[in-house]
């Protein structure tokens, strides 16, 4: 039996055959978009993020885009976020025609610095050129960012937060979601993510009503009374019931599913613990969602290919981060360097990762690092 990086199979096979039915059910009613499996899976997801409305979209992208779209930022307006991160996070700020600004991250946790991000924000403003607006935070590889600390600084200069938890959905620091401290949060349910669905989709969360209507419009190109009646430049980003459909019953075990993530990581921890690999940092009162268990090791690539051959899959998230890529080089780095970013990002690499990762896979897994070292 082949090593999966990430098992879908294993959860379907636990799910079923609620999915099946699920999708049986949209084909009956033929109600295809935002019909009532997705209207079901806004109320539960807003229950399980602390929130008091929850919007569903095309995807994770898109899901950042409608609050930049709500708050029309554009030419002229500057937005910070990590560099260390996938690209739709930058993407994003450039479609709109404002300007990313690329902060360095923490060393140990791989998410936004907070002295970074002050220092890039100050610089702003001392430079003249752009008007800061807003900050995109990152959950890096499910962890939450360091919001105790991000917050204030964004509430100092009068800048919106939105945390983009693509991965990181279902994190908690002290107890709290990345939403007690946001304006809104951001996830994407691409298959691959900790809570994914069969193809692509998205969601919002906010507890500010009238950010919550204006994203509703926009993802309906940005509709007033009704789609008929146009009252903003919108997007077509709606979520489809049929993944709604898949996104119920996963979301139901979500919680479980945390947990056994967070079972794998400790082992995973435990057993490869040593002085030429770097196991991952968990902040204090954090809870990962663990999208990614990420090691750092001196050569990467080649400990990569001494797993392949052992056919354990590996994956370098992000081999090149966002400001040495050719379409975001136009873009400033903040005050601060980038020095941690292009630290980490010859010596990380990830290992498989999934909620039915079992023990003896896994300790084939650790045993295979070791040796390849
Ligand atoms: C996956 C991801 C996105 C984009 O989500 P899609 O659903 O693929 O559009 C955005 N930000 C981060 C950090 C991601 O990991």
């Amino acid at each position: 039996m082949s090593i999966q990086f990430i098992d879908l199979a294993a959860q379907r096979d636990r799910l079923e055959p609620a999915i099946s039915d699920g999708i049986a059910r949209v084909l009956d009613h033929c109600m295809f978009i935002l019909g009532p499996e997705v209207r079901e899976f806004e109320s539960k997801l807003a229950d399980f993020g602390a929130a008091k409305h929850a919007l569903g979209c095309a995807n994770g992208t898109d899901a950042i885009l409608l609050p930049l779209i709500s708050w029309d930022i554009g030419p002229g307006d500057a937005v910070f976020c990590p560099a260390f991160t996938y690209c739709a996070t930058a993407e994003v700020i450039a479609l709109r025609g404002a300007t990313p600004v690329f902060i360095d991250i923490d060393r140990e946790t791989y998410n936004m610095d907070p002295e970074s991000l002050r220092l890039a924000i100050e610089g702003v403003k001392t430079e003249g050129k752009l008007i800061p607006r807003a900050v995109i935070s990152v959950d890096l590889f499910g962890q939450s960012a360091d919001y105790p600390k991000i917050a204030p600084i964004c509430k100092a200069h009068g800048l919106k937060l939105i945390a983009d938890s693509a991965q990181g959905f279902g994190t908690s620091l002290c107890k709290e979601q990345p939403l007690y401290w946001a304006d809104v949060t951001t996830t994407s349910f691409f298959p691959a993510k900790p809570l994914g669905c069969y193809g692509d989709g998205g969601a919002v969360l906010t507890n500010d009503a009238d950010l919550s209507h204006a994203m509703d419009s926009v993802r309906i190109h940005g509709k007033g009374t009704d789609k008929y009646d146009n009252v903003r430049i919108g997007l077509n980003s709606r979520l489809d019931s049929m993944q709604a459909a898949v996104l119920l019953p996963k979301l139901a075990v979500f919680a479980e599913e945390i947990k056994m993530r967070n079972a794998v990581a400790d082992r995973y921890i435990a057993g490869l613990k040593s002085k030429t690999l770097r196991v991952p940092t968990v902040l204090d009162g954090v809870t990962s969602t663990w999208a990614q268990f990420t090691i750092e090791v001196p050569d990467p690539d080649g400990f990569g290919a001494a797993m392949r051959e052992k056919n354990i899959p590996t994956a370098r998230y992000y081999p090149k981060p966002i400001h040495k890529q050719s379409a975001y080089a136009q873009f400033p780095t903040g005050a601060g360097g980038m020095k941690n970013t292009e630290d980490c990002m010859t010596k990380i690499i990830s290992l498989p990762m999934h909620p039915y990762l079992d023990e003896d896979t896994q300790d084939m897994i650790i045993e295979t690092a070791k040796a390849a070292l």
